[in-house]
């Protein structure tokens, strides 16, 4: 068996909580960004990024949409950081069915942060002024037969599990149609 290891930069952003001061510049520029065509349109409901807003208790939590999962967690733990108490949900990247957080509002299909695929630089990064959100990069070691992971297979595949597969397909169809 071949023991090839390749190197592969990891791109992270990190959030630092309590520089966030609940703007909401980076759900603007996400959504600007994602909108067909690009820039025509900002509605934060289709920004990858989300805000969790609490004022009143000067909590702001910025969460950035990870995989879409098909069944909900058992996960209702609350967290007390620094004297806030924060819900186990609001720490959730995923989009799940039991909340309607990181899913297109028209069709209720899964956003996914794709990290601004085609920018040098994710956007929301670019645009938070007080630096709440970072890139950090890491270098980690991938086999040879890793590096081509079937993620959009298995993504087409719960997608078609939880719509069935015709309406998956007008979905496809009509978004085809608008490019
Ligand atoms: S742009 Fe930065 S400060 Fe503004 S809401 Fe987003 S993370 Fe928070
Ligand atoms: S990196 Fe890009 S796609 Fe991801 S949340 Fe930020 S602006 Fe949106």
């Amino acid at each position: 068996m071949s023991e090839d290891k390749k190197k592969k930069i990891i791109k992270t952003i990190k959030i630092d909580v309590d520089k966030c001061n609940g703007c909401r510049a980076c759900e603007v520029i996400c959504s600007s960004f994602h909108a067909s065509p690009k820039y025509s349109s900002n509605n934060p409901a289709r920004s990858r990024i989300r805000v969790i807003r609490d004022p009143y208790r000067d909590l702001y939590v910025p969460v950035y949409a990870g995989e879409y999962t098909v069944a909900e967690c058992a996960g209702r733990d609350k967290y007390t950081i620094d004297g806030k108490e924060y819900d186990e949900c609001l720490f959730c990247r995923a989009s799940c069915p039991s909340r309607d957080a990181f899913k297109e509002p028209d069709s209720g299909l899964p956003l996914k942060c794709d990290m601004c695929e085609g920018e040098d630089e994710p956007l929301c990064v670019k645009w938070c002024m007080v630096d709440a959100l970072t890139v950090e990069e890491r270098e980690e070691d991938v086999d040879e037969e890793e590096v081509s992971p079937e993620e959009l297979e298995i993504g087409l595949e719960s997608l078609a599990d939880k719509y069935g597969i015709e309406k998956l397909r007008d979905i496809v169809a009509r978004m085809s149609e608008k490019d």
